[in-house]
């Protein structure tokens, strides 16, 4: 078991900071090519979230917890931002509460299908927090490791 946790400004260029280390963290864990792109793209997805919907007139923390537990990676995204009304609204593909800004609404769908495990909870003016995890080599694909 190992633990580490990052705490980040809101910054647009903090986003490509976080993906890599959380792939970095993940590496002893020995993913594939494509399990470490999974988790890169779905801590995108996660930490663009805050910075675009929980505080889209600010800066501030984004905190993400990650956590190794034998074969699987447990990762928390949190924010004390904005916070989702509706989540199962939210989680809804191609919903966005940002259209005009050309948001596809599909973060939440792209997090669910490329991680093993996937929930939302959050409170209106509180804040989000996202958990997901990636069990390595669950899949067939880890033969062509
Ligand atoms: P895309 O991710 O495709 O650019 P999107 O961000 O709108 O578009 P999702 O990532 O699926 O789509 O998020 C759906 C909706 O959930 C967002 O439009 C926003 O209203 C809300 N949301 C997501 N994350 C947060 C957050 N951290 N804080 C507040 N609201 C959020
Ligand atoms: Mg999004």
């Amino acid at each position: 078991m190992n633990k580490m946790q990052l705490k980040i400004l809101s910054r647009s260029e903090n986003e490509n900071f976080a993906r890599n280390v959380v792939a970095a963290f993940a590496l002893p864990l020995n993913p594939t090519l494509s399990e470490l792109s999974d988790i890169k793209t779905a801590v995108s997805e996660a930490v663009t979230n805050c910075i675009v919907h929980a505080y889209p007139e600010r800066e501030d923390w984004i905190t993400i917890d990650c956590e190794t537990e034998k074969a699987t990676l447990h990762i928390t995204v949190s924010d004390n931002g904005k916070g989702i009304e509706d989540v199962a609204q939210a989680l809804t593909p191609f919903f966005t509460s940002l259209p005009d800004e050309e948001r596809s609404g599909m973060g939440f769908t792209i997090m669910q299908t490329f991680m093993s495990g996937f929930s939302v909870k959050s409170a209106p003016g509180v804040g989000t927090t996202v958990k997901m995890s990636k069990t390595i080599g669950a899949r067939a694909d880890a033969d062509a490791r």
